[in-house]
């Protein structure tokens, strides 16, 4: 089990593997006003530093599941270069269906809610390992800027324009999922360009030290267009942010 080559060849080098810098990451944990203790279940916890921070800097407990075996290996040493590893565990696997067998204060899927279907069915999945009055942490895209086209959406790596919402839509269907929408952090152009940009070098740095690789042609493609698709599309269309939740 594993994701497609290309995200653990040019993400290889991230900590975060979403538009997020290490102090918005930081933002988020200290807006939660967690008690030490506080149990959180993440699905899709990429190199985990979003656990292993918060356990080294309010005392969290919690366990990450994902599907790449080189990201999960990642998070299992962040955590003991943090000095952590007692408290945070990674478990390689699917996360989809995945109920947590003991229900958690904070449940979140940052930048991965494919792993329920969306949405809606994220929220949903991540309720079931949910304590009373627990939140919810979602990760996801929106329109910063309507695409007037189709090919525009897809230039941002969306299926389609339909896939996204615009900000106040995206947090008024939390409200009619019955969600109170109590936090969130958003990204900006900048912190797209830490998690869009360092691709860039990762992938250069692979390509000199992979240049018969069969993948070679790939990666040396995606490095020559990709800065320009970023630049005209993702960075002027795309916001993302962290919404936290608690159930009405
Ligand atoms: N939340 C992390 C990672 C986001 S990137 C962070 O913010 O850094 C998306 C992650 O989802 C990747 O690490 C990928 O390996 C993982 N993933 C993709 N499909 C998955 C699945 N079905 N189950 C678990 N993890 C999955």
């Amino acid at each position: 089990m594993d994701i497609p080559r290309i995200f653990t060849i040019s993400e290889s080098a991230h900590r975060i593997h979403n538009p997020f810098t290490a102090e918005k990451l930081a933002t988020l944990g200290a807006a939660l006003r967690m008690e030490t203790g506080t149990r959180i279940l993440d699905l899709g916890s990429g190199s985990g530093e979003m656990l292993c921070t918060w356990a080294r800097d309010h005392g969290i407990c919690g366990t990450g599941i994902d599907l790449s075996p080189l990201f999960t290996q990642q998070a299992r040493q962040r955590a003991e270069e943090l000095g952590v590893a007692g408290r945070v565990t990674f478990v390689h696997g699917d996360a989809a269906g995945h109920v947590a067998a003991q229900k958690v204060g904070v449940a979140a899927c940052l930048g991965a809610t494919w792993i329920g279907g969306g949405v809606a069915g994220t929220i949903a999945l991540l309720e079931r390992s949910l304590l009373p009055g627990g939140i919810v942490l979602v990760g996801e895209p929106y329109w910063l800027r309507l695409p007037s086209t189709e090919d525009v959406a897809r230039s941002c790596l969306a299926g389609s324009i339909a896939d996204f919402r615009a900000l106040p839509a995206l947090l008024a269907s939390f409200a009619d999922l019955g969600f109170d929408v109590v936090e969130m952090v958003l990204a900006d152009q900048d912190s797209w360009d830490r998690y869009e940009a360092a691709k860039w070098l990762t992938m250069r740095r692979w390509l000199d030290a992979n240049p018969d690789d069969g993948f070679a042609g790939e990666v040396r493609a995606k490095l020559a267009s990709e800065p320009a698709r970023h630049a005209a599309f993702t960075r002027e269309y795309l916001g993302w942010g962290v919404f936290a939740l608690i159930a009405r």
